[in-house]
């Protein structure tokens, strides 16, 4: 790989800052991260890469003290840099606005340090118009229009898959206005534009998926910024979507995983986030629709469709938790094995898991709780604290409890002795929030099942027909 392409400074460590630096350092150019808590940087350079994601601390390791410095002088990084990326926070306001104020502080900062032309590109999540906020901010801060342009580029990375979804991206997208600011782009993602990247030796290896080249799409910074909310948007429709059918189906006897993939062979409208489950969480879709919504109404658009889609999301973890309530028959005192903390697999993210909040609402329930998560544990410690019970394993946390409550689908979750469960737990319950089993195993082994969008399999009362899945040919 080439080296010394470009000098790149990324403003925020966090899951999509950390990823971007260590894949830009991996593209050749020189990155020098910043973060203004002591306590992450300290942590970064002492090795420790923060966050679990596949392929993150290789890539720390291969460039960390070469092409990838952390650091918390912004000032520095951004005298050094010719490119300075935004990849901050954009959490929701209480009215469920984005929160802008750590972009324009990060803007601000930039501002007073500019010494000579920069290129501003705004990685984090926002609403269509930050761009041009940004360069307000940058001319009320001193800067003149000729010191700096001002790129969207939003990013796409999924948490769980975040190295190889930046290094294999569909798309790309980049709203730019100039010439010059367009050239720095191209040359910033040219290894994957050319498809050098992948050819390395040593890259990280493709998804199966991956297309030999991205979509590179270049835009107005409007549009690009719109694609991205709208993309989360979708999705999160998609998931609610599927939700709402998910009930239907329970009422009317219906299999939805057979739903699904009778579905989903449209390819008009595919398997992928046409799962049911308890809901979207994390840290990007909660937010982003109630984002959207809100910039939607202040363009004089009422995009209703959008509370229907939050309104179903939390209507879905409500039925689980209802589900469970009325499985227990009563569920004071007793104590319940939960496998998952994390909002969804591969990652340590916890931040609006659908997993926290079912386990947040049965503590309110007076029942005792007993977790285990391969990644989301010491997150989870942080928000629950000693509300909880921490297992070391799956199996510990289901020894003796009175049910056993599957909440993120973590592949080692859908792969459990089931025979092992049936012994562990103290009686032969298993209510599923992510569709990790069918009914047909679980029969075999003896447990009552419960799970979304299907009828419930209880073996007191058997009902044979309700096991069966469709077979594809
Ligand atoms: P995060 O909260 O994990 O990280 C943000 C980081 O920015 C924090 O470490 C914080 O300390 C730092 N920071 C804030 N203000 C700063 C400043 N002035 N100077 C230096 N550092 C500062 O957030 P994230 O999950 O990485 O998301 C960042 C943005 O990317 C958001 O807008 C999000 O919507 C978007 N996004 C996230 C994902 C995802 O999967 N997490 C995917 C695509 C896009």
């Amino acid at each position: 790989m080439k080296e010394s392409r470009m000098q790149v400074a990324v403003v925020g460590c966090g899951y999509v800052g950390l990823v971007a630096a260590a894949c830009f350092a991996e593209l050749g150019h020189h990155v020098i991260t910043v973060d203004n808590d002591q306590a992450k940087i300290a942590a970064l350079n002492a090795g420790d890469p923060l966050i679990h994601e596949d392929y993150l601390p290789e890539l720390i390791r291969r460039h960390h003290g070469k092409r990838l410095l952390f650091s918390m002088d912004l000032a520095g990084a951004v005298r050094q840099a010719q490119i300075v990326l935004i990849a901050v926070g954009t959490p929701a306001d209480a009215s469920g606005e984005a929160d802008l104020s750590y972009v324009e502080t990060a803007t601000r900062e930039i501002a007073r340090a500019i010494n000579g032309h920069k290129l501003i590109v705004e990685k984090s999540t926002v609403p269509v118009h930050t761009n041009a906020w940004i360069q307000r901010s940058m001319v009320f801060n001193g800067c003149s229009t000729s010191d700096f342009d001002v790129v969207s580029n939003p990013e796409f990375l999924r948490e769980g898959t975040a190295v190889t979804d930046f290094l294999y991206p569909d798309r790309i997208i980049v709203g730019v206005r100039s010439e010059h600011a367009a050239c720095m782009m191209k040359e910033l993602y040219a290894p994957l534009l050319d498809g050098t990247y992948a050819q390395q030796p040593d890259a990280v290896p493709p998804p199966d998926d991956a297309l030999a080249k991205p979509l590179y799409l270049e835009t107005s910074p409007e549009t690009s910024e719109l694609i991205k909310h709208a993309s989360n948007a979708f999705l999160a429709m998609k998931i609610s979507f599927i939700n709402a059918v998910s009930a239907v189906a329970e009422s009317a006897n219906a299999d939805i995983e057979d739903v699904q993939i009778g579905m989903g062979s449209d390819k008009r409208i595919g398997t992928r986030f046409l799962r049911a489950g308890i809901g979207y969480g994390g840290s990007c879709f909660p937010k982003d629709v109630s984002a959207f919504r809100a910039i939607a109404q202040s363009c004089g658009c009422d995009f209703t469709l959008l509370d229907e889609v939050q309104r179903i999301n939390q209507e879905q973890l409500n039925r689980f938790v209802a589900k469970v309530r009325k499985t227990l028959w009563t569920i004071k005192g007793k104590r319940l094995a939960a496998l998952g903390l994390a909002f969804k697999s591969g990652t340590d993210d916890i931040r609006e898991s659908p997993a926290i909040n079912v386990i947040q609402d049965l503590l309110s329930r007076d029942c005792q709780i007993t977790a285990y998560d391969p990644a989301a544990m010491e997150r989870a410690r942080a928000v629950l604290g000693n509300a909880i019970t921490y297992a070391p394993d799956a199996y510990a946390a289901m020894d003796g409890a009175d049910a056993l409550l599957l909440l993120t689908e973590w592949k080692e979750f859908a792969s459990l002795d089931l025979s092992m469960v049936k012994r562990l737990l103290k009686y032969p319950i298993v209510l599923d929030g992510r569709n990790l089993y069918t009914p047909k195993e679980m029969a075999a082994a003896g447990l009552n099942y419960y799970s979304i969008g299907r009828a419930p399999l209880e073996l007191s009362n058997p009902t044979p027909g309700r096991v069966r899945t469709a077979k594809m040919s």
